[in-house]
């Protein structure tokens, strides 16, 4: 049974990335960073529905934290086959307002947690000579958002890492892509308030925010073998919101 590692999967779109990379028949390793009872519960509840799953704790901005993640994961099972990069945090706030402490805690999040969990999964996969890398940026990363600069920055950053290392390891037979979703329901969005969701539902052509099983989806199809020839791609579900 292959791998999957997804990080930030306790709860919101790592969640749902979870349970459905465990029906599409993976063993799936369910990173978090605090919410151990969310994370554990995850893991009964696949379990329960046939699948095989593990929350492991790790804050993945820290390189140390991350080579413990990957020692307990062998310590289970081979792999990761699959690497989900998907945990993440946002920040709102004019570009003046943000301090450096706050500048660089999203960059650690978001940027170097993708680095650490790729440099960590990498042996595994390039002897392997297979793997698949997925990164979960955002149409800010795509777009900008305005009062998100580091937000959106980070975003850039990942579709930037996941362009450069789908020609590095390409030969290697490992594939990197990114989803970038648009606006999903999740507790990311808890600061919108109905009247801002309303004005999002209306800009957006389809009408409706995303659910985070639509990014589940579309990282289930980059994973499965129907996308062997797609590498170094952006895929976003957005519902229309942005369309590059
Ligand atoms: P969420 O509901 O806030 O969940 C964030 C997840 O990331 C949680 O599982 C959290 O773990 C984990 N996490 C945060 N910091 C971590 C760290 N340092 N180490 C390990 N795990 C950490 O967010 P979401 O909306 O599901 O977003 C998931 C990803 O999608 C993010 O990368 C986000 O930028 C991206 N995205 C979201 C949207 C949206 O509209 N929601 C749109 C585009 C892109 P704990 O529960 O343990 O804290």
């Amino acid at each position: 049974m292959p791998t999957a590692l997804i990080t930030g999967a306790s709860r919101g779109i790592g969640r749902a990335i979870a349970q459905r990379l465990a029906a599409d028949g993976y063993s799936v390793i369910i990173n978090y960073q605090q919410s151990a009872a969310a994370a554990e519960q995850l893991c009964r509840r696949i379990r329960q529905e046939g699948g095989q799953a593990a929350a492991i704790a790790a804050d993945v901005s820290q390189p140390e934290a991350v080579a413990q993640l990957f020692a307990q994961i062998q310590e289970l099972c081979p792999g990761p086959d699959l690497l989900v990069n998907n945990a993440g945090i946002a920040h709102f706030g004019l570009i003046s307002d943000i301090s450096f402490v706050e500048w660089r805690r999203i960059f650690a999040v978001n940027v170097d947690g993708a680095f650490n969990c790729i440099q960590a999964a990498l042996p595994y996969m390039i002897h392997q000579k297979n793997g698949v890398i997925i990164n979960i940026s955002s149409i800010w990363g795509l777009v900008g958002a305005s009062c998100e600069a580091a937000y959106s920055a980070s975003k850039g950053a990942l579709i930037a890492l996941t362009k450069a290392l789908a020609k590095e390891l390409g030969p290697s037979h490992i594939r990197v892509n990114c989803v970038a979703p648009g606006v999903i329901d999740t507790a990311m969005n808890s600061r919108l308030n109905p009247d801002e969701i309303a004005a999002l539902k209306e800009e957006t052509p389809l009408g409706c925010l995303g659910s985070p099983e639509d990014v589940a989806a579309a990282v289930s199809w980059l994973a499965s073998p129907q996308a062997r020839f797609i590498t170094g791609q952006v895929i976003s579900p957005n519902g229309g919101f942005t369309i590059c």
